[in-house]
């Protein structure tokens, strides 16, 4: 079973900070170099495998586009005054712009240009992937200073040739064949909440989980670029997913300043679904919930009719919810390694849950109530360390701490034993409760101890 005491969430919660600072001015795209080195970066926190789908592949209704690079790309006046320069900010450049070398008319420039009134010091982020288009995108008041009676000389230098969608990727083999899927994407320039800290996240909650032993459950982990990443990876490993993979978590907006929200899964009451939702409550949190919805992240891929994978996100300040979402603002200063963190523990926190959902102990003395005091188990005075020596637990010290409140645990230790009949899983029992679940695994090792529980494989 899962434990999270000894996670050193201090330095955590530096090292995102640095790999914030290092990932942010990096210009990735759904198929670019930006992508590779952004991989090769987070695989110094954990290792993962990088596979690579070529340009041409075929999967499904689509097909593997081409690569794109880009040199250079500004707007100046004729006197040769830059104005707009993508080397000031990765934004700037509608995402696969083609080449284009002229000078335009104010006006012909005009239809080419993105700004969003709304937001007057924003750099609203843009793409263009699948029709070949050029463009700037500028903050409306750069576009104010704009002179509709001058020419502009428009510079683009990109180039589109074969490449491949870079997916990381790793398995985690558990005891059971079945598998939850963890999924993230990679594919965004320059934008920290969406979808940088998504990707943080993702790496550092794969390195916390290998560290697990005996998982009851096997961990699909990859990071693609949007939509095309998750289709083309569902089309080449089609029977894989379908077979194993039982339901998902997809990581997206999880370090914003604003309030902790879970998207439902297409169920809505799927395992993944309630594990989420017994996370919020146990930790008192009070939280946004959107319902499943087509528009979103890659759920819309792993949820289709072939696969109906249901997928949950847990976020924090939700993609399309907060105003500077898809701009220049959602920048460094919009994040915290802290708010990534606390979202950490609550993706932990959930897979913790749907772990115990796979652990079933049964009553070895289903004949009525147990007599506890008979072994000592209460006094008035709560447990006595003797009670606890040979858990083979090394925070005895924590368990005994846990336990000094007599009370507090006397109906843990007697729901346990009047639900488990090893058909409900301790997860259920939590449900079923409304006890934290780390309460009742403490109270299931001391029942182990005592030989009134047993565990069911
Ligand atoms: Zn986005």
């Amino acid at each position: 079973m899962l434990d999270f005491e000894k996670v050193n969430w201090n330095l955590i919660s530096k090292e995102v900070d640095t790999y914030f600072e290092k990932l942010f001015p990096i210009n990735r795209s759904i198929l670019s170099s930006g992508v590779l080195s952004s991989l090769k970066i987070l695989q110094e926190i954990t290792d993962f495998e990088i596979v690579e789908i070529p340009t041409g592949t075929a999967c499904f209704d689509w097909t593997v586009p081409e690569e794109w690079s880009i040199e250079h790309a500004y707007i100046s006046d004729l006197q040769g005054n830059i104005i707009i320069d993508f080397k000031d900010n990765n934004l700037h450049i509608l995402n696969y712009s083609e080449s284009v070398d002229k000078i335009l008319k104010f006006s012909e420039l005009e239809n080419h240009l993105h700004y969003q009134k709304e937001l007057p010091d924003a750099i609203p982020y843009k793409t263009s992937y699948f029709k070949k288009d050029w463009g700037f995108c500028l903050s409306y008041n750069q576009f104010k200073e704009l002179d509709r009676n001058k020419d502009y000389q428009v510079k683009v230098k990109s180039t589109f040739g074969l490449g491949a969608i870079r997916i990381g990727e790793c398995l985690i083999v558990g005891e059971s064949t079945d598998e939850i899927l963890i999924s993230t994407y990679s594919c965004h320039p320059s934008l920290a909440n969406d979808n940088l800290s998504g990707m943080i996240l993702w790496t550092f909650l794969l390195s916390e989980l290998k560290k697990v032993k005996k998982l009851k459950y096997s961990y699909r982990f990859v990071i693609l670029p949007e939509t095309i990443g998750a289709i083309s990876y569902l089309s080449l490993n089609e029977n894989k997913v379908k077979q194993n993979v039982k339901s998902g978590l997809v990581i997206t907006t999880v370090a914003g300043p604003g309030r902790f929200g879970y998207k439902a899964s297409f169920k809505g009451n799927d395992l993944v679904d309630r594990c989420v939702i017994r996370t919020f409550h146990e930790n008192k949190i009070n939280f946004l919930k959107y319902p499943f919805d087509i528009n979103g992240s890659d759920e819309r891929q792993y949820s289709s009719q072939l696969f109906r994978i249901p997928c949950c996100t847990i976020t924090k300040d939700k993609y399309y919810e907060y105003k500077e979402y898809h701009t220049s603002l959602d920048n460094l200063d919009f994040v915290k390694a802290e708010y990534l963190v606390e979202s950490l523990k609550l993706y932990l926190s959930t897979i913790q849950k749907i772990e115990c959902s796979m652990v079933f102990f049964k009553s070895l003395n289903p004949g009525c109530e147990p007599f506890l005091r008979k072994r000592n188990l209460f006094s008035h005075l709560g447990l006595t360390k003797s009670n606890i020596i040979g858990l083979g637990n090394e925070n005895n010290e924590n368990i005994l701490g846990e336990f000094e409140n007599f009370d507090r645990y006397r109906d843990k230790i007697l729901w346990l034993m009047f639900y488990c009949d090893g058909n409900m899983s301790l997860f259920e029992i939590s449900e079923i409760t409304n006890i934290n679940l780390d309460q009742l695994i403490t109270a299931a090792k001391i029942l182990l101890v005592q030989k009134l529980l047993t565990q069911i494989n």
